[in-house]
């Protein structure tokens, strides 16, 4: 809270009185603050791919490229690093226009049944490789929903790509839909992987953050996925919660609105 005192002189008579404000600048402040923790991070976050590529093409100059074999791993290297900041570059642009309100929610009528079979046959290839079981189960009275198809799609993609990454080979993962209030689907994302420790749970929704940084970025992770998927969810009227037992498993549920007027747009 910021406190200010101003004189006030009348003409001619001196001073007439002084005034007090009192202004809660906490709220602003807080602001500038994470804005600025937002600027730091982006900028770290592509400065790090960026020194990797320069690195491998001044190997590749100072006579790597003359060694094929050598050559094709630092060509791959920096291919690899431009995919992350491609990602990286896309990620923030989408969540740009969530925060800007630019983004269109376009919404049509989808059965809940198909969002959660079509988000598995996604990631298929990756569940094979790591031998993971992934179970859908869909309560009949789920139905259909009017959502923005793309971007719940992508929700569910950020989610199930978490869960994948973060649970080891031969685990599970299962989907669930069921409506829980007249007017309101849950969808569930729950794996029974690594789990986040409770002292990071609060700030698990945060831009940027990892609990270990270095096996998200190994994973190709960004630390933006969790924040789209909770933007994504509120532009529909929804909301998002995490829960997690570290070495148990990690659940993830969102709600969505049957009624189409009731979503905030
Ligand atoms: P990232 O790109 O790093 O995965 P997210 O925003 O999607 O970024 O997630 C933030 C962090 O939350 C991750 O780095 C990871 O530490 C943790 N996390 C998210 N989902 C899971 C999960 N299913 N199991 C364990 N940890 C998770």
């Amino acid at each position: 809270v910021k406190l200010t005192f101003t004189t006030i002189y009348t003409k001619g008579k001196g001073s007439a009185g002084t005034i007090a404000v009192l202004q809660d600048v906490t709220g602003q402040e807080k602001l500038e603050e994470s804005r600025r923790e937002f600027v730091a991070n982006v900028s770290h976050e592509l400065r790090t791919p960026l020194t990797t590529i320069k690195s491998y093409l001044e190997a590749l100059e100072d006579g790597a490229l003359e060694d094929p074999e050598l050559a094709g791993k630092f060509v791959s290297v920096t291919r690899n690093e431009t995919e992350r900041m491609i990602r990286l570059v896309t990620d923030l642009l989408q969540l740009s226009r969530l925060d800007s309100e630019q983004a269109i929610i376009n919404k049509q009528l989808t059965s809940a049944r198909a969002m959660l079979e079509d988000a598995a046959d996604r990631f298929s290839f990756q569940l094979e490789e790591q031998s993971i079981e992934i179970f859908i189960q869909v309560e009949s009275t789920a139905g259909e929903i009017a959502v923005d198809r793309d971007r719940i799609d992508q929700v569910l993609d950020n989610l199930v790509s978490n869960a994948i990454k973060y649970t080891p080979d031969g685990g599970q993962i299962s989907l669930r839909a069921r409506r829980v209030e007249p007017q309101l689907l849950e969808v569930t994302v729950q794996d029974n992987g690594i789990g986040i420790p409770k002292k990071d749970l609060n700030r698990i929704f945060d831009r940027f953050y990892r609990v270990d940084k270095a096996r998200s970025r190994s994973m190709g992770g960004t630390g933006l996925g969790l924040s789209i998927a909770r933007e994504i969810v509120k532009a529909h009227g929804g909301s998002i919660v995490l829960e997690s037992e570290l070495g148990e498993g990690t659940k993830v549920s969102f709600t969505l609105p049957y009624l189409q007027e009731e979503a905030a747009v």
